[in-house]
C-alpha cells in the first residue's frame, strides 16, 4: 500500500517532513510522496529520513491551476527536488501567494477584524503562508471559534475575505512538472466537481494538456465516488492515482495511507507513475 499525497510544516500540514516519513513507516506503507503546496523545500529533510525508514520516500509537489474559472489542483510526482528552474518557478508562485495574502489581510481589516500579516505568518513554518495559517490566526484573535469556523465565516472559497490567487494554466503546470522530470496528475477531481460533471470530456481535455492521470482514490472520497473515478480512469486509459491528502491536525479525521479509513492505493500505481516518467507524453497515447 502507498500514499502519494500529503503535506508537511513546509506548507499547511502540522507534521514535519521527518515525522511524516516515520508515520508512513508506522502505517505500513511501501511508498509515501510528500506533496507540499508550491514548494519542494521540505523534501531534503523528508528524503534524508530514507536510511532509517524502509518506506520508499518520494518527491512531489502540489500546484493550483485555473481551469473552467475554478481552482484545479495538480500533483507533480517524482519531480527532481534540486532542479533550479523548477525551484525558481515555484518561488514565483509563492510571490503570487504573498500578494494574495496581503489582499486578504486588507479585506479582513475592512470587515472589521484587526488582523496583521505578522500574526498570520507566526503560524507558518516556511515561506508558504496559506489560508490554514489565516484560520489559526483568526481563531487566536477570537474572530472565529475554531479554524473550521474561520473558513465557513471568512476565508472559505465563498467567504467574504477570500481572495483567489493568480493561478497557472493546467498546460503550464504540466510542462513545468515534466521539465522537472516529474509526472503531472490531477489532484482530487471529485473536489473540483462531482460525478454529475462532464468528466469524460474535461478529463480528456486535461490529458491533452499533459496530465498522465488523476486521483481516482482519495482520502475524502466515498465508495461510489471512488468507483466512478476508477471507471473513468479505466475508460480513458489514465493512471488511477491516489493519496490521503493528510495535513495532520490541520485537517481532522484523515490518516496517512488510510484517509477516512477505507483508502487503499496499491503499489502498482507507483509502477505506472514510474513508467509515465520515462515515456514522453506524446508517445504515451
Ligand atoms: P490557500 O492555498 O492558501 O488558498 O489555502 C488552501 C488550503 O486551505 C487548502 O489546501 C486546505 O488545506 C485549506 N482549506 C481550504 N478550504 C478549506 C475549508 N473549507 N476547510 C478547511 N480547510 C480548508
Ligand atoms: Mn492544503
Ligand atoms: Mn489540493
Ligand atoms: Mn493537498
Amino acid at each position: 500500500m502507498i500514499d502519494l499525497h500529503c503535506h508537511s510544516t513546509f506548507s499547511d500540514g502540522s507534521d514535519t517532513p521527518g515525522r511524516l516519513a516515520r508515520l508512513g513507516e508506522a502505517a505500513g506503507l511501501s511508498a509515501l510522496a510528500l506533496t507540499d503546496h508550491d514548494t519542494v523545500d521540505g523534501l531534503e529533510e523528508f528524503l534524508s529520513a530514507q536510511p532509517e525508514v524502509t518506506t520508499r520516500l518520494l518527491p512531489g509537489v502540489e500546484i493550483s491551476c485555473a481551469y473552467l474559472g475554478r481552482s484545479l489542483h495538480v500533483l507533480g510526482l517524482l519531480v527532481e527536488p534540486e532542479d533550479p528552474r523548477f525551484r525558481a518557478r515555484l518561488a514565483g508562485l509563492r510571490g503570487r501567494r504573498d500578494h494574495r495574502n496581503q489582499a486578504m489581510v486588507a479585506r479582513l481589516n475592512h470587515l472589521g477584524i484587526p488582523i496583521r500579516m505578522e500574526q498570520v505568518v507566526a503560524h507558518a513554518h516556511s515561506s508558504v503562508v496559506s489560508r490554514v495559517h489565516f484560520s489559526l490566526a483568526l481563531t487566536e484573535l477570537g474572530a472565529a471559534s475554531s479554524p473550521e469556523e474561520a473558513f465557513r465565516r471568512w476565508i472559505g472559497d465563498s467567504g467574504p475575505a477570500y481572495v483567489p490567487r493568480e493561478e497557472l494554466e493546467p498546460a503550464e503546470a504540466a510542462a513545468w512538472i515534466r521539465e522537472a522530470g516529474g509526472v503531472p496528475v490531477v489532484a482530487h477531481p471529485g473536489r473540483f466537481a462531482g460525478r454529475n460533471f462532464r468528466w469524460d470530456e474535461s478529463m480528456r481535455d486535461l490529458r491533452n494538456l499533459g496530465m498522465a492521470g488523476f486521483e481516482a482514490r482519495y482520502g475524502d472520497y466515498g465508495p461510489a465516488e471512488e468507483r466512478y473515478f476508477l471507471e473513468l480512469a479505466d475508460r480513458l486509459g489514465m493512471i488511477a492515482c491516489g493519496g490521503s491528502d493528510y495535513h495532520g491536525t490541520h485537517k481532522a479525521g484523515l490518516r496517512l495511507g488510510a484517509g477516512r479509513g477505507n483508502l487503499r492505493v496499491p503499489d502498482s500505481v507507483l509502477t505506472e507513475i514510474e513508467r509515465a516518467r520515462r515515456v514522453y507524453p506524446d508517445e504515451a497515447r
